[in-house]
């Protein structure tokens, strides 16, 4: 009998294949006997020299995307991390636990020298890891390459590695950790890979073990039998029908459908799952791998490109996201003890204005001849000081339409005064259900509390959906709660005239709302808010629909 693992499937699709591990995290290596200093500090030197080598070639395969390589390169041959290796050594440590303590020391000494930036940790904790790892003897950790197409298995991804990682070479994705609307998870489902996520018993998949991964169920099988495989092909739906054309629900009433994008590889599945436009445009994902800024020419042509692919159609940019669980390496902020809670989206303009101010010149530039109706927000805005504070950069830098979302609580509450000073909002309910719960978004253990059918995250939803209407002004609901058909009928009922979500589910979106009137939509939503939890108030959908 096969086992099978349950987690959260965040990433629809079935895939099969053999398991390759992302190796790590090295645990810190225990002391032991007493040691030969020679011997353990040519070692130590060595494995210093090898690590700086490996990352350097790594650097030279990864092209434009190997600023991080290079500069984690240039670490490991730092000659003074090795002399504290060596000094370590000389006080009676065995090389791997020299190396180990070697790492802390120099972040300190790093930290206490004014005239040079503070490595990033978890660059640093990459360096250490592969030094270690090869003084003991283990596999390196990172991204394996077995040569052929494999399953990955980790305890976590981050989002600059997942963004990297290519659905040709990598089948399924699956976690021990994350959480249903983490980054990791949004950018699988963009690539299109199947992927499980708090999937807790997978590290003890072996490398090479075939399994099989339903990233619409949520289970990973290990050595499927032929039944296991054959129950797992997609049945097609009966009443899936195509409709083309933009969103509208039976009656008529239109509702745009928009793609949620992170750079113009996006573009061609959007339009051809017919986006009416780009809800969200992250741009954070086109450079979360560099060592520094994106030049304002750079960011230029990058936007250009996702202007030009969309056409006339509107793209909304959302303006760099950075913090949280997507840091990014150029820019520096520092250990928080709560990034989520922290310097993260607009925040980090307080620190560093130049990298906001770049960013407005360079999409003023980028749209600057085009014919596309651009529209830029703000992400993690919480005050209508902040929103108007934003405004009024873009129109400064000659953008006319200024928006914010609305992803902390405060902003929803308030909708209406950011409705003053800005153009139009646009829910993330990805964020929006992680401050309304104080819920870490990344957290799988906690994935019931995310969940956007909770009636308290539907009564936010629904105040700035009213706070739009009376204002007479666009309000989008974006993150990944409208890539829930049924839930996107609620959002509709609520008064949402703009939902953005991955291209791929707009089809089944635009199918389910050509099925319903604006009407029915109404009663569905009111079914859903005014039931206990989130259970219910899909069972009271569900039963609405069942009834029309
Ligand atoms: C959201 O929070 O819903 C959103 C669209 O932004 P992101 O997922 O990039 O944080
Ligand atoms: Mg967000």
């Amino acid at each position: 009998m096969p086992s099978t693992y349950a987690g959260i499937g965040v990433s629809a699709g079935v895939a099969v294949g053999p398991v390759a591990r992302v190796h790590g995290p090295v645990l810190p290596p225990r002391d032991g006997a007493p040691v030969d200093v020679t011997v353990e500090t040519g070692r130590a030197v060595d494995a210093f020299e090898a690590v700086g080598g490996e990352l350097e070639a790594l650097a030279s395969r990864a092209g434009a995307s190997g600023a991080v390589l290079v500069r984690q390169a240039r670490i490991a041959r730092d000659p003074s991390l090795t002399a504290l290796a060596g000094q370590l050594v000389s006080t009676g440590r065995a090389a791997p636990r020299a190396a180990w303590e070697a790492f802390a020391a120099y972040r300190d000494m790093r930290a206490a020298d004014p005239m040079r930036a503070v490595p990033d940790r978890a660059e640093l904790d990459d360096i250490r890891d592969r030094v270690v790892a090869r003084l003991l003897g283990e596999p390196a950790p990172g991204i394996p390459d077995p040569g052929q197409p494999f399953v990955l298995v980790a305890r976590d991804l981050s989002p600059a590695v997942t963004a990297g990682l290519d659905p040709h070479r990598v089948l399924g994705i699956v976690t021990e950790r994350g959480g249903p609307t983490s980054h990791t998870a949004v950018l699988a489902k963009s690539l299109g890979i199947p992927a499980v996520v708090a999937c807790p018993g997978v590290a003890s998949l072996r490398s090479g073990q075939r399994v099989m991964v339903d990233g619409g169920v949520g289970e990973v099988t290990a050595d499927p039998d032929s039944d296991t495989l054959g129950a797992a092909v997609p049945v097609p739906e009966p009443t899936a029908e195509v409709v083309q054309g933009p969103g509208r629900t039976r009656d008529g009433r239109p509702v745009r459908l928009l793609a949620a994008v992170g750079g113009v590889g996006d573009a061609g599945e959007a339009l051809a799952n017919g986006a009416e436009g780009v809800g969200v445009f992250r741009t954070e994902f086109a450079f979360l791998d560099r060592d520094e800024p994106p030049t304002v020419a750079e960011q230029s042509a990058a936007y250009r490109e996702v202007f030009d692919a969309f056409g006339t159609r509107e793209v909304t940019v959302r303006t760099l996201d950075i913090g949280a669980d997507k840091p990014a390496p150029y820019v520096r902020l520092g250990d928080q003890p709560n990034p989520a809670l922290g310097v993260r989206g607009l925040r980090v303009a307080r620190r560093h204005v130049e990298l906001l101010t770049d960013q407005l010149t360079a999409i003023a530039m980028a749209s600057r001849g085009s014919k596309t109706p651009v529209r830029v927000m703000a992400p993690m805005v919480a005050t209508t000081a902040e929103a108007a504070w934003f405004a009024a950069q873009c129109r400064e830098h000659g953008i006319a339409t200024a928006g914010v979302m609305v992803e902390v609580p405060a902003a929803a509450l308030r909708a209406a005064d950011m409705l003053r000073v800005v153009d139009f909002v646009s829910v993330g309910s990805n964020d929006l259900a992680q401050y309304t719960f104080a819920t870490d978004r990344a957290d799988g253990e906690l994935a019931d509390l995310l969940d956007p059918w909770q009636p308290a995250f539907l009564d936010l939803v629904a105040t700035v959906l009213r706070a739009g209407a009376v204002a007479g002004r666009p309000v989008t609901v974006c993150g990944e709660a409208p890539s829930d058909p049924m839930l996107a009928l609620v959002l509709v009922g609520l008064g949402a005239g703009a939902l953005s979500m991955t291209a791929r589910v707009l089809p089944d979106v635009r199918a389910t709302l050509a099925r319903h009137s604006y009407d029915d939509c109404v009663r569905y939503a009111t079914a859903a808010v005014s039931a206990d939890g989130p259970s219910e108030a899909r069972a009271r959908v569900r039963d609405a629909l069942d009834r029309t």
